[in-house]
């Protein structure tokens, strides 16, 4: 059977970041809207993995609004973590997702596993997974990443979450201190999408 293409995607999010360069990543012909135009709460991320978590909100979303809803669930994972905070990187910034507080806790667990880790590279990578839900039907569920390393001091002012200490695979500059307009087009969001965009 031949799936009609999506005119209208509700894009299920709160983040205002990841709202941006979701929309900045779509297809123009695509009308969208946003879980602020009709005012709905996220719903418990109670999955194991990310995939799981992005379901878990397309499926909310869709089914709430009656639109089918393009939701993501992204993350941090530091190796010498155990690749936390991974699925529980929002809320390492607790209530009010403070990101410095979020940020600090990396620096702290990191020094907690080993006193040296600032000579060290750290392995880390930001992960997204995108899925696509009409009502309780899944459309679509991928999963993209960008590899790097974690820089020794928090550098930049651009983006947001962990941007300022993340330094993707042979670049010297964390995602904070490049042009999001660079950004968007080197990270996992983008490399999430770049499979997804098929179902659009
Ligand atoms: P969630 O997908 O809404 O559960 O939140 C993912 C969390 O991971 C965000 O709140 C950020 O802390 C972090 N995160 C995801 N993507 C990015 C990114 O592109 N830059 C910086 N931090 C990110």
């Amino acid at each position: 059977m031949v799936r009609k293409k999506i005119k209208k995607l509700l894009i299920g999010t709160n983040n205002k970041g990841k709202l941006r360069e979701i929309k900045s990543l779509l297809p123009k012909k695509i009308k969208f809207c946003s879980t602020a135009d009709f005012n709905l709460k996220s719903p418990k991320e109670d999955g194991k993995t990310f995939k799981e978590n992005s379901l878990i909100k397309s499926r909310h979303f869709s089914l709430k609004s009656g639109l089918i809803c393009l939701a993501d669930d992204s993350g941090l994972e530091i190796d010498i973590l155990g690749k936390r905070p991974g699925i529980y990187s929002a809320r390492w910034g607790g209530r009010n997702s403070d990101f410095n507080k979020a940020i600090k806790k990396v620096y702290r667990e990191l020094n907690k596993v080993d006193k040296n880790w600032k000579r060290k590279k750290i392995r880390a990578r930001f992960i997204c997974a995108l899925s696509i839900c009409d009502k309780n039907k899944k459309i679509a569920c991928v999963q993209g990443k960008v590899e790097g390393f974690i820089s020794s001091e928090p550098k930049g002012k651009n983006g947001f979450g962990y941007d300022p200490i993340f330094i993707p695979l042979n670049k010297t500059k964390t995602f904070s201190e490049i042009k999001s307009s660079q950004k968007y087009k080197i990270d996992h969001r983008y490399d999430a999408f770049k499979k997804i965009k098929k179902f659009l």
